[in-house]
């Protein structure tokens, strides 16, 4: 293992944070438990105080095919991920396509478009360093119980990159905000959406200092320059309680705020 200082300012996809000492897993290494782990930092807004942190080294960017399955390693970023599956031809991978990140990240998230999530494809997840069959873990809509750190993923082979549906997804997402996000803020509340909620109080469009309730897309969370922690976590408070006070309804945080 060996320490590296990451700027999260501009590491983190929402560009909140500060230059922070982060411990690299290498292979072989015994993973601690005592820190946390972070992937590409695509759904993560770090404040001023976070926890030890660690990452997967690069060791744990990989790809492996045999008898029938693809083997990928966690820290595997999720555009390339997608460029192997279309250069080999191999389904399942396309909505991959527009969710930043790394394959741990999405693991750890159960990421997904629509109706596509990586759950759907895989076959078994390495756990802290047992391989563990996902009919095993509980898991649902952004949502999984690993209870442990992911350093690969087994997904059996499915002949048959889809082009078409490639370019749907990624035409699909174009509503999305072009500032600096984590993705979207909260999950959405059974049978409603976050995005709904937050415009029906009328935080649409809402700043404080530089973060905002994106004006495109109210579930996002976005960054107009020098936004900070302090900032972007009174918008997320003052979201769960208006959505509170009016629907009765609680919010509950996608993004991980550490
Ligand atoms: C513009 C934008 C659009 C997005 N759109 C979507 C979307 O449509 N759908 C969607 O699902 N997400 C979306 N996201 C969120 C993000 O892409 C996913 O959550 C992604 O999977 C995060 O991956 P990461 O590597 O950056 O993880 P991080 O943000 O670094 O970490 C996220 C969580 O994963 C855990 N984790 C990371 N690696 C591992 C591992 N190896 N083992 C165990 N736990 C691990 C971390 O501890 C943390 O709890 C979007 C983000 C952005 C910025």
């Amino acid at each position: 293992m060996f320490f590296k200082t990451i700027d999260f300012s501009k590491y983190s996809s929402i560009k909140v944070g500060q230059p922070t000492e982060v411990m690299m897993i290498e292979k072989g290494d015994i993973i601690p438990k005592d820190r946390y782990l972070i992937g590409g930092a695509n759904n993560l807004l770090i404040s001023p105080t976070p926890p030890p942190l660690m990452m997967l080294s690069k060791d744990f960017a990989f790809t492996e095919e045999e008898e029938g399955y693809l083997t990928i390693g966690a820290a595997m970023p999720t555009g390339r991920i997608v460029s192997y599956a279309k250069k080999h031809n191999i389904a399942g991978f396309e909505f991959c396509s527009k969710l930043p990140g790394t394959l741990g990240g999405m693991l750890a998230m159960n990421a997904g478009v629509k109706s596509y999530e990586i759950f759907n494809i895989l076959h078994a997840i390495k756990i802290d360093g047992r391989w563990t069959q996902i009919e095993d873990i509980e898991h649902g809509y952004r949502f999984a119980k690993l209870d442990g750190i992911a350093t690969e993923a087994k997904f059996k082979i499915v002949k048959g990159f889809d082009a078409q549906l490639l370019a749907n997804l990624l035409n699909l997402r174009s509503n999305q905000p072009h500032d600096p996000s984590a993705g979207s803020a909260f999950k959405n509340p059974e049978g409603d959406y976050a995005g709904r909620l937050i415009e029906a109080v009328g935080l649409k469009g809402f700043k404080k200092g530089d973060m905002q309730w994106s004006d495109v897309h109210a579930n996002f969370l976005v960054n107009l320059g020098n936004g900070c922690f302090e900032d972007a976590k009174s918008l997320i408070d003052l979201a769960k309680e208006r959505v509170f006070k009016e629907f009765n309804i609680t919010l509950l945080e996608e993004i991980k705020i550490l």
